[in-house]
C-alpha cells in the first residue's frame, strides 16, 4: 500500500467509525460541494440536464436545501454527470418549472391532519411524523411543501398526537413516518415506542425510513435490541432506488443487524432517469432479497410541484411494470401503486390496467 492510499484508508476508516450522528451532521449541504465531491464542476453538467447554474437552480437549493450524508456519496460514480445517485439529491434548475397539474398538496394530506404530527387517510392505520427532518434531500419528494412545523414534536404536541391516538381504537398499526423517524437518536425513539407501547389498542409498528440506506451506520445495536424487545410486530420499511444504493457494505450491515422478529420492506419511486428501465428495477429487487428486504411498493410519481422532470408516462410506467413482472418471482415484483386523494387506500395497478 502506498503512502497516499493507507491515507485514503485511514480517512475511510475514521469516516466509517464516527457516530451516526456526526455523519449527519457532515453531510454535503450545497451543489458546489456535492459537485466537488465527485471531481465534477459546473460545467460539467451544464451543457445537459441536469442544469445546477443560474437563478432556477438557486432558487430550487433555497426552497430545499441539498443534504446528502457521504456514505451516500461515496455509492456515486465520480466523474458521472448522469449518476442516477446523484440525480436523486443535485438541485437542479428545472424544479422551477411549472408543469401543469404538479401542486403543492396533491395528496390533499392537510385535510387529514387532524393534530400536528398525524396523517390518518386510512382506515386501521396511520401516520405519526415525530420529526420534519431527513439525512438526505430527495430532489422528488411529495413532502417538499408539506407545513411541517420547524422541528421535532414538541412534547405538548406529541402529547396531543398521543391523546388523538387513544381516542382511535380502531387504529391498530402505527407507522412512523416524517421527515425521517430514525433521525431521532435511539433513547428518543426509545420513549415513543414505550409510549405506543402503552396503548392497548395498537399491535404494530411500522417504521418508513430512507436512513438505514443512505447512513448505514443508523442501524445500531440499540436499535435492533429495541425493535425486538417490542410488545408490537414490528416492521422497517427501507426507502432505495436503485440496485447501486444496494450495495455489499449495506447487505452485510443488514444481514448482521437484523433482528428475527423484524420484518423489513422497501419502498421506491419510479423516476426517470434514475430508475425508469426494467433491467434497474429487476437489479434492485434482486439485491432487496439478498439483503433480506421485500420489495413492497413501487410508487408512481406524486404530482409535486418541482419535480416534473421525474414524471415517467403511464404507458411508459406500465410496458416497465410488465418486463419485471415477466422474469421476477411474484415475491419480488413490488405492487405498482399510486396514492389519489380521498380514496380508502392506495391504489394498485395489475398487468393490464393502468388507469390514466
Ligand atoms: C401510504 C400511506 C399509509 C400506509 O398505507 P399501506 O398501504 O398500509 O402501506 C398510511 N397513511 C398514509 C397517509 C399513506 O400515505
Ligand atoms: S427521506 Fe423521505 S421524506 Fe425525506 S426527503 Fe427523502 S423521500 Fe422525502
Amino acid at each position: 500500500m502506498t503512502a497516499k492510499t493507507a491515507l485514503a484508508a485511514d480517512a475511510l476508516l475514521a469516516r466509517e467509525s464516527a457516530p451516526w450522528q456526526t455523519q449527519l451532521r457532515n453531510a454535503v449541504r450545497s451543489v458546489s460541494a456535492l459537485l466537488d465531491s465527485l471531481n465534477l464542476t459546473p460545467a460539467d453538467v451544464e451543457h445537459g440536464e441536469p442544469k445546477t447554474r443560474g437563478e432556477d437552480a438557486e432558487r430550487a437549493a433555497q426552497d430545499f436545501p441539498v443534504r446528502a450524508p457521504q456514505s451516500f456519496i461515496d455509492r456515486m460514480r465520480p466523474g458521472d454527470p448522469n449518476d442516477p445517485l446523484l440525480r436523486q439529491v443535485l438541485a437542479v434548475s428545472a424544479e422551477q418549472q411549472h408543469v401543469p397539474g404538479y401542486v403543492e398538496d396533491p395528496l390533499q394530506e392537510r385535510d387529514a391532519n387532524p393534530t400536528p404530527g398525524i396523517v390518518h387517510k386510512y382506515q386501521g392505520r396511520l401516520l405519526l411524523m415525530p420529526t420534519a427532518a431527513c439525512a438526505v434531500h430527495c430532489r422528488y419528494c411529495f413532502r417538499r411543501h408539506f407545513p411541517y412545523a420547524d422541528n421535532r414534536l414538541d412534547e405538548g404536541a406529541l402529547d396531543r398526537a398521543m391523546d388523538y391516538l387513544a381516542s382511535q381504537p380502531e387504529v391498530t398499526e402505527v407507522i412512523l413516518s416524517g421527515g425521517d423517524p430514525l433521525i431521532l437518536d435511539d433513547a428518543a425513539l426509545g420513549r415513543l415506542i414505550d409510549r405506543l407501547e402503552s396503548l392497548g389498542h395498537l399491535s404494530r409498528l411500522r417504521i418508513h425510513s430512507r436512513l438505514p440506506v443512505v447512513l448505514p451506520d443508523r442501524l445500531t445495536e440499540a436499535l435492533a435490541e429495541r425493535l425486538d424487545a417490542s410488545r408490537l410486530s414490528t416492521s422497517l420499511v427501507l426507502h432505495g432506488n436503485h440496485p447501486a444504493e444496494i450495495d455489499a457494505g449495506l447487505t452485510e450491515r443488514l444481514q448482521r443487524w437484523r433482528p428475527a422478529s423484524l420484518t423489513l420492506l422497501n419502498q421506491s419511486v419510479l423516476l426517470a432517469g434514475v430508475n425508469d428501465d426494467p433491467a434497474v428495477l429487476i437489479a434492485l429487487s434482486e439485491r432487496l432479497f439478498e439483503a433480506g428486504v421485500l420489495p413492497y411498493y413501487l410508487h408512481l410519481l406524486d404530482p409535486v410541484a418541482g419535480v416534473g422532470h421525474f414524471a415517467v408516462a403511464d404507458e411508459q410506467a406500465l410496458a416497465i411494470y410488465r418486463q419485471m413482472a415477466a422474469k421476477l418471482p411474484g415475491y419480488l415484483l413490488p405492487k405498482l401503486a399510486r396514492e389519489l386523494p380521498d380514496l380508502p387506500s392506495k391504489t394498485t395497478y395489475g398487468l393490464d390496467t393502468l388507469a390514466g
